[in-house]
């Protein structure tokens, strides 16, 4: 059993290897920690800057076994890893971090919702969606439009149609595949905010500025930190956060997003339980990073201070935006992350960009 804090030689695991677990292997390294990744994709981001990587589907039994006998802790930067995988490394007696819970609750949205509103944190009214009768059912009591997602597997605006009428159920169920899905209604938000936070072992909280943010066909285009709001509402978002930290007994970063409604009332949209997109601005406008965070979080160490340095405007670089490499390295205010992806498929997060300015007085 390992015991906490980790010292500098120790080896995290990390389930997914994509550029999450990248930036996630950078941090650790200058703490003088090992990384090993366990990803089912050969070449995959985080393969280049980790000290090991095990390729394998994400429940082979040998590689879990590999994992837990040769990593201390183990966390990850996947939501959609199975539940059986962290059920068996738990078995194995590996240290997880995150537990279990809080990645079986995000990875189903009926279920993230309803321990949401339990834990006291608001959220658009919702039902669950089995049949074409419960979508009727659901546009009687929730009213129309409403958003039909899957309750699984959805992310990036994936697996999510608007039905508007009675007569569009039927397509809507068709096009989602007939899966079980969740209802929910309009939130008419006026902004997207998002925040990060992160728990220690010893139940310590940090929390980052607010931040903005701004999809685009579902996926996140940009952000902008910290986000201008007025006192109560980063009080009431800082409140949101701790709760739902402190309720799962988390250990490590989680990425929480929010809608702002025009009478300021918040609700909480989901939560990731990892690193997320909207914490990237941290990597170069904050005092220690969420990537670093997350590290000692997981590893026992004492958190960092997250008090922001920079204004940041931060861009996702989507598909062929990438090739845009060696003018983006001009700009002298611009901080270039590139993940180091071969193909620069429509829509892929091949990396992002940081721009600073000096902070609001
Ligand atoms: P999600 O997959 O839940 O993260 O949703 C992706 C994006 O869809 C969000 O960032 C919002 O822009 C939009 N969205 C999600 N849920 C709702 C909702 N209930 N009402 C309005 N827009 C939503």
């Amino acid at each position: 059993m390992a015991t906490f804090p980790l010292p500098p030689g120790s080896m995290i695991g990390i389930l997914g290897g994509g550029q999450l677990g990248r930036m996630l292997a950078l941090a650790a390294a200058r703490l003088g920690l090992g990384v090993t990744i366990l990803t089912p994709e050969a070449g995959a981001p985080a393969a280049a800057v980790s000290a090991r990587t095990i390729v394998a589907p994400y429940n082979d039994a040998a590689a879990l076994n590999d994992m837990a006998a040769t990593c201390q802790v183990i966390t990850f930067e996947f939501e959609n890893i199975p539940a059986n995988a962290l059920d068996a490394l738990a078995r194995m007696g590996a240290a997880l971090a995150p537990g279990p819970r809080a990645l079986a609750v995000a990875q189903d949205r009926f279920d993230e919702k309803t321990f949401l509103n339990g834990a006291g944190a608001p959220t658009v009214a919702f039902a669950a969606v089995d049949s074409i009768d419960d979508l009727r059912d659901a546009l009687q009591t929730l009213g129309a439009p409403l958003l039909l997602k899957t309750r699984r597997g959805g992310y990036d605006g994936k697996g999510q149609v608007w039905v508007s009428r009675a007569d569009d159920v039927e397509v809507a169920m068709a096009q989602l595949g007939h899966r079980p899905c969740i209802a929910e209604a309009p939130a008419d938000f006026r902004r997207e905010l998002a925040i990060i936070a992160a728990r220690a072992r010893d139940g310590e909280i940090a929390v980052y500025p607010l931040t903005e943010s701004h999809h685009e066909n579902g996926i996140l285009r940009r952000t902008s930190a910290p986000a201008r709001a007025a006192p109560p509402v980063i009080a009431s978002v800082e409140r949101i956060a701790a709760t739902i930290l402190s309720t799962l007994d988390y250990v490590g970063v989680m990425g929480i997003e929010l809608f702002e409604r025009d009478d300021g009332a918040l609700l909480v949209n989901e939560f990731a339980p990892r690193v997320h997109n909207t914490g990237h601005w941290t990597l170069d406008g904050c005092e220690v990073d969420q990537f670093e965070q997350h590290i000692r979080a997981v590893a026992g160490w004492p958190l960092g201070p997250t008090a922001a340095t920079h204004h940041v405007e931060m861009t996702n670089l989507l598909g062929d935006e990438a090739n845009d490499w060696e003018k983006l390295a001009r700009e002298p205010e611009t901080r270039l992350w590139l993940y180091g992806k071969g193909e620069a498929r429509r829509g892929r997060k091949m990396g992002h960009v940081n721009r600073l300015r000096a902070l609001d007085r």
